[in-house]
Order: C-alpha cells, then structure tokens, then sequence
C-alpha cells in the first residue's frame, strides 16, 4: 500500500516524530491529512469485520435483558428504544462496505456512536427508572467502551461522541422530566467513558506509530529500488564512454535476432573501429586517447537514435551498432554519414598514416536472419567486413560478403 507520508517527510523526520512522543495524538497538518486518508480506509475496512461482533454483542446483551425484564410493562418501551442500537450499527456496517463513502468513516461512526450513547444513557434514566436497572448500566457501559475501543474511531472522535452523546442523553431525560441517579451513573458511565476514553488514546497512539514505522518502512524499499535500478543500469553502461557495455549489447543482441526471426524482419550491425589508435595513444598519451573515444561515442550514440537501436562498446576501440528492422541500404547510408561526420569532428590524429584528422573504419553485416543462422557468425561476418576495410586502406566501410564500397 502506498502511504503518503512517505512522500511528505524524510526518515530522520519521522524518527524524530517518533522520538518525540505522539502524546497529542495529532500530526502537523499535511501529515495528519495524508495520516487521515489512510486511516479512514484501513478503519473502514476493519469495521466491516468488526460491526458483526459488536452487533453479536448488542443481540447477547440485549436478550439477557429481555429475559430479565420480559414480564415487566416496560419491555415493550425498551425495545423500542434499544432497538435503535441494533439499527445503528446495522446501518453503518453497511456503509462501511461503500468505498466512496470511507471518507467519511469519522462522521457516521462518530455520529452513529454518539447515537447509541445516548440512546444507553436514555435506557438507563427514562426505562431503568424506579426499576432494578443494573443490566441497563451493564449495557450502558458496555456500549461506551465499545465505542471507544472497538469501532476504532480516533481519539478526539471518540472523546466528542462519547460525552456528546451523554450530554444529549442528560439533556433529553431532562426534558422528558426524568431524575437522573448521578451517583450511580458516575460509577457506571463516566467511569466506563474514562476506561474507554484510556483505551482510544492508547490505541491510537499505537496506530499512529505503526503508521510511522510503515513509512519509514515504505521508504527504504523506495530506496532500494532506487539503489537496484542505479545498479542495474551502472551493470548496464560502459563507465568510460557511457554506450552500452558488451553484457547488455549480447542481451539486447539476443532479443533483437530472435524478433527478427519470429517477424522475418532485417536486422543490420556495424562494427566501427577506430583507425591506428595505438600511435594516437602513443603520441598523444591515454588521457588524449580516452577522451577521443569518449568523442567518437558520442557521435555513434547520436547515429542510433531510434529507441531499439543500441550503440555499445565491444572491446578497447572498437565498438558495435545495432539497427532493428534497417536492412543493408539503410546501413550503408549510416556508415557513410558516420564516416563524414567522424571527418567533420577534425580531431588532429598526429600519427596516423592514413589522414591528419582521426578516422574510423567499418564492417557492415545486414540480414533476414533464419531459425537455423547463428548470430554469432553473423557478428563474425561483420568482423570479417571490419578487417577488409583495414586491410584496404582504412578509413571506408566494408559490407559483408560484398565489394568495397
Ligand atoms: P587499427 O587501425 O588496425 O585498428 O590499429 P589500432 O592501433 O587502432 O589497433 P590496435 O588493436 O593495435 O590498438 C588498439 C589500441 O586501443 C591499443 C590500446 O592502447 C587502445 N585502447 C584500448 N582501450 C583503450 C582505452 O580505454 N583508453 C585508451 N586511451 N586507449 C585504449
Ligand atoms: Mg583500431
Ligand atoms: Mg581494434
């Protein structure tokens, strides 16, 4: 799952969070929203599990008290009353199951609990009243410490439903001009709002450090994700030039010669080689020399410029460019323009019998490769191209089994 606060904040300040204490319960603003989000939808989701047992719990209690109570006049007004309990958590249960709806998870638990509060307390002061009523507190505080521990609801939510909807409770037996037993409702609903008031704080707490650990959690992965595509591209590139290096150019070799099978399409290399680059290295030094061939790469990537075209490294000087679906014409057309554009660098080559300026030569191999060729005698020809060019004269390009150009 994607959390956001990952995205929001570092790992030394989430630890810092942590480390210093959560006891307000509350985020700094953008947290707390990314924080929200997350929590509506896991609590949601929870509560569609959750929502049958506390409806279990409403019908076990709710049947002891009928038992009790089942040959008294007033059942009859209980049942009206308390059944409304039932219908609550019946309704929100089904809410719960509407993802559109998750964001609002606070309101309608909040204001479902806040319902079933005061419908409690109401039991307890108007039904209970001048009758044995203990069960009626039993189920009072039954219903505030569910309230606040097992429908998962946030603290401060918890906190305004529970003595909100004691409140209205008192409020309306008042209205109804009922007495209210404060000594015993102390002992039974504001000590049972404390226990549970202890319990959602604790919870949440704990939820919103898990929360944290999870986008500390989130973003180390993101890290080593990171970390392994920097790597696998690095086990990708040759360091100096920054072409393909000969690992990836044989995998990417593979995939192409086997597409063109399947498809009977061309495929076409070039095999480039710098001309006498050995004195260039000689004069000039290594520094010189690797900085032309970081020239001459440059110049080859900028040739293969469609997105499955690849220009890689193959050996010291010597590099291989591949072209998909170009056959032999379209290559050559390619080595001439690299042999024009190599000349139009005009990098002075001081030992070079052959030219002033640098030069490169090419072996050309172009094919509709079948099951039963093999791509490595393909290379070969290539090769094999490379070395007439050599042999006759350099600084030209040569096409496999074919005349000079
Ligand atoms: P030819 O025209 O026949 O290709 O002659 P050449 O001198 O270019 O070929 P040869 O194979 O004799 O020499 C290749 C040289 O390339 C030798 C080596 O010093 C140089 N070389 C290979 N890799 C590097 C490198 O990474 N940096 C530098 N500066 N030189 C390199
Ligand atoms: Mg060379
Ligand atoms: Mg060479």
């Amino acid at each position: 799952m994607k959390l956001y606060g990952s995205k929001l904040l570092s790992r030394d300040k989430i630890e810092e969070i942590i480390s210093k204490g959560l006891n307000y319960v509350h985020f700094s603003p953008s947290l707390e929203q990314a924080y929200r989000q997350q929590y509506r939808a896991e609590a949601a989701y929870e509560f569609r599990f959750r929502a049958p047992i506390i409806f279990f719990l409403y019908a076990f209690l709710s049947y002891g008290i009928y038992q009790t109570i089942q040959n008294d006049p007033i059942v009859f007004r209980w049942f009206a009353l308390y059944s409304w309990v039932g219908v609550i958590v019946l309704f929100a249960w089904i809410l719960s199951f509407f993802k559109c709806l998750n964001r609002y998870f606070d309101l309608y638990t909040g204001f479902g609990c806040m319902g079933a509060v005061t419908i409690s307390f109401m039991t307890v002061t108007i039904i209970g009243h001048g009758n044995d009523n203990s069960l009626l507190h039993a189920a009072m505080m039954y219903a505030v410490v569910i309230i606040y521990g097992f429908v998962g609801l946030r603290f401060y939510t918890a906190l305004i439903a529970g003595w909100v909807g004691g409140l209205i409770g008192i409020a309306g037996t008042h209205f109804l001009q009922y007495d209210i037993d404060w000594t015993f409702l102390h002992r039974t609903y504001t000590f049972s709002s404390f226990l549970g008031m202890s319990l959602a704080y604790a919870i949440d707490r704990q939820h919103r450090e898990n929360y944290l650990q999870n986008c500390i959690i989130e973003l180390n992965k993101l890290e080593m994700d990171e970390q392994a595509k920097q790597l696998e591209h690095l086990s990708q590139i040759d360091s100096l030039t920054g072409l393909a290096n000969r690992r990836h150019l044989s995998l990417i070799l593979d995939q192409q010669w086997r597409y063109a099978i399947r498809h009977q399409t061309p495929i076409s290399i070039l095999m480039v080689d710098i001309d006498c680059f050995k004195n260039y290295n000689d004069h000039l030094g290594h520094i010189a020399g690797d900085e032309c061939l970081q020239i001459i790469a440059k110049e080859l990537d900028n040739l293969s410029s469609r997105s499955n075209d690849l220009a890689a490294r193959y050996g010291g000087e010597e590099f291989l460019l591949l072209f998909p679906m170009f056959d032999e014409k379209k290559v050559e057309a390619l080595a001439r323009i690299l042999i024009q554009r190599i000349q139009k660098l005009a990098l002075p080559h001081p030992a070079s019998p052959i030219s002033s300026l640098v030069t490169v030569s090419i072996g050309i191999a172009s094919t509709i490769p079948t099951v039963d060729q093999d791509m490595t005698a393909f290379i070969q020809q290539a090769d094999q191209a490379l070395y007439y060019a050599k042999t006759h004269g350099r600084n030209q390009y040569f096409i496999a089994k074919k005349t000079a150009a």
